[in-house]
């Protein structure tokens, strides 16, 4: 049973009702808004779960929508778009949305999706009263007291950049991350060089870290975009 409110921003009647019949389907509610100002004012009056956000809308950009939203807010937001450019979404997961999807969309990507983003919420919810000092993703334990990680029992032999990757991408799980914020965070920087830097670090972190080569199970590339740690089922 989904308790979780979607405040779902789009003009498109037809794109609107598809997804607001999908959330009804599988019990969630929603508010509704077909333009920008709207979406704004429902964010701050009815403080949704999670933000579903068209980035055409008539009165202003989506990307502008998300700004405002982070002045005051960390709500989950995801973007959907008919923009396939990276450049796109890049911007609008620099200015602070945690996903997004590409349309046209199905269904079944949609809802997996908000199961992922509700997941990281109940992860962000239990953190914020406990105050962990140690992650658990699957067989992955983080101990960042410590500044250890471990595969089971095994301790990763990691670098120390390659420790702070990986402590980035588990402290935004379900996220996307885009080369230019992880760089920015290890870094300092996002130069060219310093993209090309990441690729290697995240090669040798995934050598390490993932069980099967080739069919990794807690970090997924987004070409041309960046990286998500998964969220992985416990056994
Ligand atoms: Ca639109």
């Amino acid at each position: 049973m989904n308790k979780l409110q979607i405040l779902v921003v789009e003009d498109d009647a037809s794109v609107r009702n598809l997804i607001t019949t999908t959330l009804k389907a599988h019990e969630y509610k929603y508010i509704v808004s077909p333009d920008g100002s709207g979406a704004i004012c429902q964010a701050s009056t009815c403080n949704p779960d999670i933000v579903l956000l068209d980035l055409g809308l008539p009165d202003m950009d989506g990307v502008e929508v998300i700004r405002k939203i982070r002045t005051w807010s960390n709500m989950p937001i995801i973007v959907i778009s008919a923009r396939s450019e990276d450049a796109d979404k890049i911007e609008a997961l620099d200015s602070g949305a945690d996903d997004y999807l590409t349309k046209p969309f199905s269904v079944e990507e949609l809802l997996a999706r908000l199961r992922v983003t509700g997941r990281r919420l109940a992860i962000m919810q239990s953190n914020a009263g406990a105050n962990e000092s140690v992650f658990i993703n699957g067989k992955l334990k983080i101990d960042y007291a410590a500044g250890c990680a471990y595969i089971g029992e095994e301790e990763l032999h990691l670098t120390p950049i390659e420790y702070k990757l990986l402590c980035l991408m588990s402290q935004n799980v379900g996220k996307v991350l885009t080369h230019t914020y992880i760089t920015q965070k290890v870094w300092g920087s996002s130069w060219d060089n310093d993209i090309a830097s990441l690729r290697v670090f995240m090669a040798t972190l995934r050598k390490k870290l993932e069980p099967v080569p080739g069919s990794p199970q807690y970090i997924q590339t987004h070409i041309g975009v960046g990286y998500r740690m998964m969220k992985v089922e416990q056994e």
